[in-house]
């Protein structure tokens, strides 16, 4: 190592808060936030940003998505020349998440009772930009404009972005601290997700008076799924039906018969693509049999890709690199806010913030993560 990198390692060593940050994730973990009932985080959050000299506002989220809480976004002036920058997690934790309890082991590591997820996912994202903060301006080291951003509604498919109003946004890049995986990882590409639901239409009959009479729907809608392609269609694409719903009495020949399911690709034309043949495929399986198909599709999340000479990622491994980290460059197949970022022009990558096992009770975090991730914010921002 040379003496530069020397100096680098040991600056990073430096950035030390443990106690603060294990602290904080106390108090996030007691507080429920299941997606739109995020109240309490949010007003939590509020104080903590006002204590900072941020800027603070919730939009009408709460209200337009009937939760009880909207985004939150902050504004922190900058104390040196410098592209503003944005930073982002989450309130909101899948289930189960009432009455989360973190359990701290001697080595670090930080899991749930078991009973329920840790909330890792995002309230890591949470503690480390707040941490990241924090220490630059106790530091009073020179940072350029802060803008945060904490949305509400993210784990039902980033609804609470899909409704901000990102006028308010200053910066063109952005860093969501919101992926699985030890910190000093990027994920600068994430596909197009597409939900859609089939409903086969037959006709009821009686089962044993007069079957002949009946159509069918629940065996017509088998034979169209076993018809189709499932799974990976391609490298970039994927296609899952995931529920099946039919049917009335088992005396019954099935009126209807409804399917819902998802396709994901790095590619959207590709994700309508396949929409397009899966609804052929279906259409073609029913032919002659007097029964009909009704396709519902809502795109929730649209594919995008950055390139790693972008300067957001150029950052990015600046600031790993100056904490002794070895930045990783790589691409999810999940959705989140920066879907809706990018989007609306904001040049953004996803970061992960040292969870791992997400939405289930398995899933933990370590301290040292918690406090790497803090201090590769507080390198962002400079
Ligand atoms: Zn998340």
């Amino acid at each position: 190592m040379d003496r530069e990198n020397e100096r680098i390692a040991h600056e990073g060593r430096k950035f030390n808060e443990t106690e603060r940050i294990t602290q904080q994730f106390l108090a996030l973990a007691a507080l429920d936030s299941p997606s739109f009932s995020e109240r309490a985080t949010a007003d939590w959050l509020k104080r903590e940003l006002q204590e900072l000299g941020f800027a603070v506002t919730e939009d009408d989220a709460g209200s337009r998505l009937h939760g009880n809480a909207g985004n939150i976004y902050g504004f922190l002036k900058g104390t040196a020349e410098g592209e503003p920058v944005l930073l982002s997690a989450h309130m909101d934790t899948v289930l189960p998440a009432a009455g989360k309890v973190p359990v701290f082991y001697p080595d670090g590591k930080i899991t749930s009772r078991k009973d329920t997820v840790l909330g890792a996912d995002d309230i890591c994202g949470i503690v480390e930009i707040l941490a990241g903060i924090r220490f630059v301006l106790e530091n009073q080291i020179p940072h350029r404009d802060i803008e945060v951003l904490f949305p509400v509604a993210e784990e039902v498919y980033i609804k609470g972005t899909n409704v901000f109003d990102f006028q308010k946004i200053k910066s063109k890049y952005a860093y969501v601290l919101d992926l699985g995986g030890p910190v000093g990882r990027a994920a600068l590409q994430a596909p197009s997700i597409i939900s859609f639901q089939l409903t086969v239409y037959g006709r009821a009959a009686h089962a044993g008076f007069e079957p002949e009479n009946g159509i069918h729907a629940i065996s017509l809608m088998s034979r169209g799924i076993s018809a189709l392609c499932q799974g990976h269609l391609d490298a970039d694409t994927t296609l899952n039906i995931g529920t099946i719903l039919g049917g009335t009495g088992t005396n019954v020949v099935p009126e209807q018969c409804i399917c819902r399911g998802e396709v994901r690709s790095y590619i959207h034309e590709k994700a309508q693509k396949a929409l397009d043949n899966m609804k052929k495929s279906m259409e073609k399986s029913l032919e002659g049999t007097g029964a009909w198909l009704e396709v519902q599709t809502e795109v929730h999340m649209k594919a995008y890709k950055i390139e790693e000479t972008e300067a957001v990622t150029a950052n990015f491994q600046r600031a790993c690199r100056k904490i002794g980290l070895n930045p990783e460059l790589t691409a999810t197949f999940g959705g989140s806010d920066n879907n809706n970022f990018v989007k609306n022009g904001i040049r953004g990558i996803v970061l992960s913030c040292g969870m791992y096992q997400v939405h289930s009770v398995e899933e933990y975090t370590t301290i040292e993560d918690l406090r790497l991730g803090s201090a590769l914010v507080a390198e962002l921002v400079r």
